[in-house]
């Protein structure tokens, strides 16, 4: 059977202020940046859940991308989730100046039966007792991912404790890394979270680039050092959906595919944070990033 990815996640419009300018209401959350990051690679499919606001231009751009939206389901009389933030001068660190959840509250995925046979999953940051949801309607997955963040590690602990035990692989800020473990070492942070559960673990740093923890050992990645950073929101998804998507189109033998997998995350993510929102995504091609990555193999070759 041929692989397939699914992605569970939010579908939002952001508001953003950084030092340099700003946007308001673009598309954006966790499964528009996922999915859209893994269209370069495979044919995503999108769950998640919009208000009577969302519109058609929207679904055009994911149809575009080859994007199969059967499971956005659109809320009737609801509003879209709205997600506001700013940047610090630095643009490393972001406070967050608006939730609304909207119709996003209430967010309990059913699967269309076609998408129930996918055999890549990745459950974008959202609530453990969600995610599990969704991956009980999975029939048999070869390999599930998911995201998480602070706010889950704080008050829905021992649900996530549930739910690593469930997962392949799971991605974390180096903060909240140090915060599920209670280390304050991130090599000894990214090793404990291994022991509670998941096979594999991806510490992100941000700008820093990532660190893989797994059977293998450690492995470590820079970012690629682009000088053009305008926007860094969706650049955490972007790299999972670019990992994620090459995954489901290599079935290469393992430790080098995930390295690989890391290497065009990486440069997804990249070419996110050129612009706001999908601004630089939607002005990128294959092509662009295989080149990329050409560019980014002989910076790291010494
Ligand atoms: P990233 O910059 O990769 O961490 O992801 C930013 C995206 O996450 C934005 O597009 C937001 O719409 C979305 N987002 C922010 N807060 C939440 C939340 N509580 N649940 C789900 N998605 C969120």
């Amino acid at each position: 059977m041929a692989n397939s990815l699914i992605v569970v996640g939010s579908v939002a419009f952001d508001s953003i202020e950084t030092p340099n300018g700003g946007v308001d209401e673009a598309l954006g959350g966790s499964a528009t940046y996922f999915s859209y990051a893994s269209s370069f690679f495979t044919r995503p499919r999108l769950v998640g859940v919009v208000g009577e606001d969302f519109p058609d231009e929207h679904r055009q751009l994911f149809a575009s991308r080859d994007i199969d939206t059967t499971g956005l389901s659109t809320q009737a009389g609801g509003q879209t989730f709205r997600w506001k933030g700013r940047y610090h001068q630095d643009m490393n660190t972001r406070d967050t100046l608006e939730v609304h959840l909207n119709v996003f509250s209430s967010f309990n995925p059913v699967l269309p039966e076609k998408f129930r046979d996918s055999s890549h999953v990745f459950l974008a940051n959202g609530s453990p007792v969600i995610q599990a949801r969704v991956l009980d309607q999975i029939k048999k997955p070869t390999l599930v991912m998911a995201d998480t963040m602070d706010l889950w590690i704080s008050t829905m602990h021992d649900e996530l404790m549930e739910l690593l035990p469930r997962l392949d692989g799971l991605f974390l800020n180096d903060s909240e890394a140090l915060l599920l473990t209670e280390e304050s070492n991130l090599i000894k942070a990214g090793q404990a979270v291994r022991k509670l559960g998941p096979k594999f673990v991806i510490i992100k740093k941000g700008e820093h680039g990532a660190t893989l923890f797994s059977e293998d050992g450690v492995f470590v990645i820079p970012g690629f050092p682009t000088h053009e950073v305008v926007d860094p929101t969706g650049a955490g998804d972007s790299f999972a959906g670019g990992l994620m998507g090459y995954l489901c189109s290599d079935d290469g033998p393992p430790p080098g595919r995930l390295r690989r997998a890391m290497a065009y995350g990486t440069i997804v993510a990249s070419f996110t944070v050129e612009d706001f929102g999908l601004g630089r995504l939607k002005r990128t091609t294959r092509k662009e990033i295989d080149q990329r990555l050409e560019a980014y193999r002989n910076m790291l070759a010494f």
